[in-house]
C-alpha cells in the first residue's frame, strides 16, 4: 500500500487529503471508501464448509436449539447435552468470527464425554454432525499406535474425515470427529518409564497436535505412508474434536479426591451432600490425570462432562420415543408391507427386563429386538392381502416364544 495525496479516488471520484493505492499506483482509494469496503466484507455471512452448507454466523443454532435437537433423538443426559451445546455452539462461533481483528483469541474447545459404554456418546457426537451437516467420522483410540509402530496412525481418523467429505478439504477442516476409547490410552501408572509404553502415552503424544490444531499430511486412501505418495495437507485447528471413555474404575479416584479434600467440620458437612451413588457427576480434570491421561492432553480436552448409566426408564423410552426409536422403526418397515404394526406395552417392558438381566444396555436393545422380530419380517411381507392393511400386535407372549433362554445367552455373548 503506498500512500498518496491529492488525487481523485477511482471508486468515489472525491479528492480526499489522503489517498491509498496499490503498488502499480494507478487505482487509488480514500479511506472512506476502504471503510465503507470493510463494512461490507464484514456483514457478509461467512459459511461453514462449503458455500452450499449455509451455515453462518446467522444461521448457527443456539444452545437451546442444539440441545432441542438432541433431545430428539438422546434420551435423558440432561448435563452433557447442555455442556455439548454450549462448546459446539461457542466452537462454530469461533470458526465463523475467525477474521475478527481485535487481540481476544477464542480458543479450541475441544470436549471430553466420560461414561460407560452404550450411553448415547457417539449418539450424541453424530447427532450434531447430523444438525449442523458438517462432517464426521469415528475413530476408536485403542486401534491407534505411535507412528511408527504396527497399526494406525493418528492420521488415519482425518482419512475417513476427508472421505465423508468427499475430499472436499475445506469442508473436512471444519467437521467433527469422535474418537472413542481415549481412556484404553492412558497411561497404566502415573510414573511409568514412557520408553516402551507404545500403546499408552505415546499415543497421546501423537493425538496431542492434532487435537490443538496443527497442519497433518494425510495420505489420501489411508493406509501406510509411502514416499511418493501425495500427502494431502489437512489444517486441524477448526475440526472440532470430541473423545469418549467409559474411564472403568475413575470414580474411585473421584472419591478419594473428594474424600482428600474433604478435611475438618465445613468439610464434613459437605461430604454429606455428596450423592455417592452418582460420582462421576463430580469429575475434574485432575481425576483424569490420577487416571493416566497427561496433563496435555486433559489441557486440550478442557470440556469435560459425564453420562449417565440409562436407567430402566431410560432404557425403555430409547424404544418409543427418540425420532428414530427402534419401534418406529419396524413399524415404517412394515407400514411398507400394508401392516399395521403395534407394540403391547408389556411386551417392551419385557424387552428392558431381559436387557437389564442379561446387561446388554442399550446397544442390545436392537439385537433383543431383532430377534422378536426376524420371523415376522420374512412371514408378514409374503401374506399381503391385495391392498388390504393387516394388522399385527407384538404381544409378550410372542416375545417370549422369540427370546429363549438360548437365544439370550446368545445375544450377551456376542455383545
Ligand atoms: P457409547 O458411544 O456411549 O458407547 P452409543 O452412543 O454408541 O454408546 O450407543 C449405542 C446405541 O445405544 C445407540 O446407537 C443408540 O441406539 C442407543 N443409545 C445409547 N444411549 C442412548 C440414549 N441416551 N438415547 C437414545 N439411544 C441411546
Amino acid at each position: 500500500m503506498v500512500k498518496r495525496n491529492s488525487h481523485a479516488c477511482s471508486f468515489c471520484g472525491r479528492v480526499m487529503p489522503e489517498m491509498f493505492s496499490g503498488m502499480d499506483g494507478e487505482v487509488l482509494i480514500c479511506d472512506e471508501c476502504i471503510e465503507a469496503g470493510h463494512k461490507i466484507i464484514a456483514a457478509r455471512p461467512k459459511t461453514i464448509g462449503d458455500k452450499n452448507s449455509g451455515l453462518s454466523l446467522e444461521s448457527l443454532p443456539t444452545p437451546q436449539a442444539i440441545k432441542d435437537f438432541l433431545d430428539l433423538y438422546v434420551i435423558g443426559q440432561e448435563d452433557a447435552k447442555r455442556f455439548l451445546s454450549v462448546a459446539v455452539y461457542n466452537h462454530y462461533k469461533r470458526v465463523l468470527q475467525e477474521i475478527s481483528n481485535d487481540d481476544v483469541e477464542i480458543e479450541k474447545s475441544n470436549i471430553l464425554l466420560v461414561g460407560s459404554t452404550g450411553t448415547g456418546k457417539t449418539l450424541l457426537a453424530r447427532t450434531i454432525a447430523k444438525l449442523l451437516k458438517v462432517p464426521f467420522a469415528i475413530g476408536d483410540a485403542t486401534a491407534l499406535t505411535q507412528a511408527g509402530y504396527v497399526g494406525e496412525d493418528v492420521e488415519s481418523l482425518l482419512v475417513r474425515l476427508l472421505q465423508d467429505a468427499n475430499y472436499d478439504v475445506a469442508k473436512a477442516q471444519r467437521g467433527i470427529v469422535f474418537i472413542d476409547e481415549i481412556d484404553k490410552i492412558a497411561r497404566k501408572s502415573e510414573n511409568m518409564s514412557i520408553t516402551r509404553d507404545v500403546s499408552g502415552e505415546g499415543v497421546q503424544q501423537s493425538l496431542l497436535k492434532m487435537l490443538e490444531g496443527s497442519i497433518v499430511n494425510v495420505p489420501p486412501q489411508g493406509g501406510r505412508k509411502h514416499p511418493e505418495q501425495e500427502l494431502i495437507h489437512v489444517d486441524t485447528k477448526n475440526i472440532l474434536f470430541i473423545c469418549g471413555g467409559a474411564f472403568d474404575g475413575i470414580e474411585r479416584k473421584i472419591s478419594q479426591r473428594l474424600n482428600t479434600q474433604a478435611v475438618g467440620f465445613a468439610a464434613q458437612q459437605q461430604s454429606a451432600l455428596v450423592d455417592k451413588n452418582n460420582l462421576l457427576q463430580y469429575i475434574a480434570p485432575q481425576d483424569l490425570k490420577s487416571y493416566g491421561l497427561i496433563p496435555e492432553i486433559i489441557g486440550r480436552l478442557p470440556v469435560l462432562t459425564y453420562l449417565q448409566p440409562l436407567s430402566r426408564e431410560a432404557l425403555r423410552n430409547i424404544l418409543t420415543e427418540p425420532k428414530n426409536a427402534l419401534t418406529k422403526q419396524y413399524k415404517k418397515l412394515l407400514a411398507m408391507d400394508n401392516v399395521t404394526l403395534t407394540f403391547d406395552d408389556d411386551m417392551l417392558d419385557f424387552i428392558v427386563d431381559k436387557a437389564l438381566e442379561y446387561k446388554l444396555g442399550a446397544r442390545g436393545l436392537r439385537g433383543l429386538m431383532e430377534t422378536v422380530m426376524t420371523d415376522l419380517m420374512f412371514e408378514l411381507p409374503s401374506q399381503k392381502n391385495m391392498g388390504k392393511t393387516q394388522t399385527f400386535t407384538v404381544s409378550k407372549a410372542y416375545a417370549q416364544e422369540k427370546l429363549g433362554k438360548e437365544k439370550l445367552i446368545q445375544l450377551q455373548n456376542a455383545g
